[in-house]
Order: C-alpha cells, then structure tokens, then sequence
C-alpha cells in the first residue's frame, strides 16, 4: 500500500464535525501513517485544534498530530498547547509560522518556524518528531528561491526531523528542491503534498494565495470543463495520480494529501496508485 499520511482541518459546528468522521472512517481504510490537523492563528480557533487531535486519536484510533504555529501565539500559549499535546499521547507536531488571517495584526513572539522549532526542543527534548513545511516552487515571501532554501535549512538546523512540501503539480520542483536540499547537507525526508482536486475555482485562490502554479495545460483543461464537476474530477485525479507515481518512482518516501475533509478526491488519486 502506499504510504501516506492525511490533513485534516479542524471542524467548527456539527455537520463540519460529521463530515470529518465519514472522511475520517473512510480514509482510515488506507491505513495512514499519522493524520495532522492545521491550526488557524489565534483567539477562539486555539480549541478548535486540540478537540479535533483528541477525537481523531480517541474515536477513530488514528494517530493525529497537531499543527502548531507560531504567528499568532504567545510562548505562553504555545507553551500550553504542547503541554496538552503530550498529555493526549501526541509524539509529532508539525511547526510552522503560520499565516494571519487578512486583517489581523496579532504577531506572536516568535517571528519564524525555525523559533518555534528551537523552542519546542528546547522545553520538550526529543519527545516530539519535528516536522516542517517547505516550497518546491518557493515561498511566496520568500526574499527569492535561495534564501527561502537557506531558510529551510535553519529549521532544520534548529531540530525539524522531516519536512511536508506545499502542494504543487510539477514533480520536477519537487525533484529538483530535493537535489538542492540535499546538496546543501539536509538528509531529513522531504514528504510531498498532495492536493486532489475537488473544486477549480477553490484551488485557484489557494493557488494565488500559496505560491503553488497551477501547469497552463491543467487549468486550461479545467476551464474548459466549465461546470461538469464530475469530469474535472476525472480529469484531476488522472492528473495528480500520474505526477504522485512519477514521485513515488522518484523516491518520495511518502505522499502526505491535503484532503480538506473530504475523502472523495483524496480515494479517487489513491485508487489509481493501488
Ligand atoms: P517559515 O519557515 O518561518 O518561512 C516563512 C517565510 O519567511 C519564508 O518566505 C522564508 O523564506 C522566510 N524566512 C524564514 N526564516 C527567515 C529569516 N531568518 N530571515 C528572513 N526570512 C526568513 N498555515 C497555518 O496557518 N496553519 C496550518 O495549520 C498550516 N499548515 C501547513 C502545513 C504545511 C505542510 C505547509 C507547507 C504549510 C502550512 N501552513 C499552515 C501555511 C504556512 O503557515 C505558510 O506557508 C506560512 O506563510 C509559512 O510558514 P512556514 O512554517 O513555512 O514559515
């Protein structure tokens, strides 16, 4: 089976709550390495991450482990979140920066990932595997690509174990940023995320907002679909399902599927690759 690891997002009424246990029972089936659950920066949101890793461990047996980011926190907080992590039986936190929502200007403590790695390590030791994001296609504020290389580098230097990429739909970014890791001395894996496709319009605000290029010949496709949802689906799953074998092939030593709750489009990619 091909190893793989799930995204959740954090459900916040009841039929957001349903939604994540159908997917959840369903996607359970493909025998996940560990689920993560993202986190929103700040205020009420800071619950909504925590009772979603207790339900997906307690309720359905999986091995959830939180994002933690460091953008809108205080040492504090973030302190007690991973006290409460490792109370639950968390052992992997994924650390990020984070990203504000537009127009709140709460900055937490820590200004970058590679602060919240040092710290996690520094309160919890080895107790926690480390993992971190990166970008094949470059981060979007990024001074420009080899800074955001070097930057990477540091959080690795700082303690990350291993490093899920931003989704992109070329696996030669995704080659040639491992080439370029590797000869700058990082040895960590570097899991590929995978976005399957549900909705094209959704996944191109993500895109702009994200720095993730979607390829001409893909959303010209897309477009060209016009409102047949079933056959961009069809379309995509053959698409993503085709770049995740060349990656698998490649050595990417696991496919980590940003499923945004849904188990269908995640299903139609994994289908393909059994
Ligand atoms: P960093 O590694 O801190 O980098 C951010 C930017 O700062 C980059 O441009 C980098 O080049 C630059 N930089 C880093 N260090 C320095 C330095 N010392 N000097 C100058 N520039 C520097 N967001 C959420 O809000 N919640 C989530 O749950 C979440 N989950 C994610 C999961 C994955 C796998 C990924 C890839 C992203 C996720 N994001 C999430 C989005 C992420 O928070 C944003 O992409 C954010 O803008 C950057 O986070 P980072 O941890 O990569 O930041």
């Amino acid at each position: 089976m091909t190893p793989i690891s799930l995204e959740f997002y954090p459900p916040k009424n009841d039929e957001q709550r349903a939604q994540l246990d159908r997917t959840a029972r369903k996607l359970k089936a493909y025998s996940p390495e560990f689920v993560s659950v993202t986190f929103g920066a700040g205020g009420s949101t800071l619950s909504y991450t925590p009772e979603t890793v207790r339900g997906l461990r307690a309720d359905h047996g999986l091995d959830a482990a939180p994002h933690l980011s460091c953008m809108g926190g205080t040492r504090a907080e973030l302190r007690e979140l991973l006290k409460l992590y490792r109370a639950l039986g968390c052992q992997r936190i994924v650390a990020l920066r984070g990203d504000l929502p537009s127009g709140m200007a709460r900055m937490g403590e820590f200004r970058y990932a590679s602060d919240l790695v040092a710290f996690i390590r520094e309160e919890h030791g080895d107790h926690f595997r480390i993992e971190v994001g990166c970008y094949p296609e470059t981060h979007p504020q990024a001074e420009d690509a080899l800074a955001d290389l070097r930057h990477f580098k540091a959080k690795v230097d700082a303690g990350a174990d291993s490093a899920i990429t931003q989704y992109f739909f070329n696996a030669d970014a995704y080659f040639r940023f491992v080439d370029d890791v590797r000869a700058a001395g990082v040895g960590i894996p570097v899991i590929p995320g995978i976005m399957p496709i549900s909705n094209f319009s959704q996944l191109r605000r993500f895109s702009e907002a994200c720095g993730a290029e979607i390829p001409r010949w893909m959303a010209k496709r897309m477009q060209a679909y016009g409102d047949d949802a079933d056959s961009i689906r069809e379309f995509a799953a053959d698409a993503v399902a085709a770049m995740c074998r060349r990656l698998l092939e490649g050595g990417a030593p696991e496919l980590h599927f940003y499923t945004l709750n849904l188990a269908r489009p995640t299903e139609a990619v994994l289908s393909r690759l059994a």
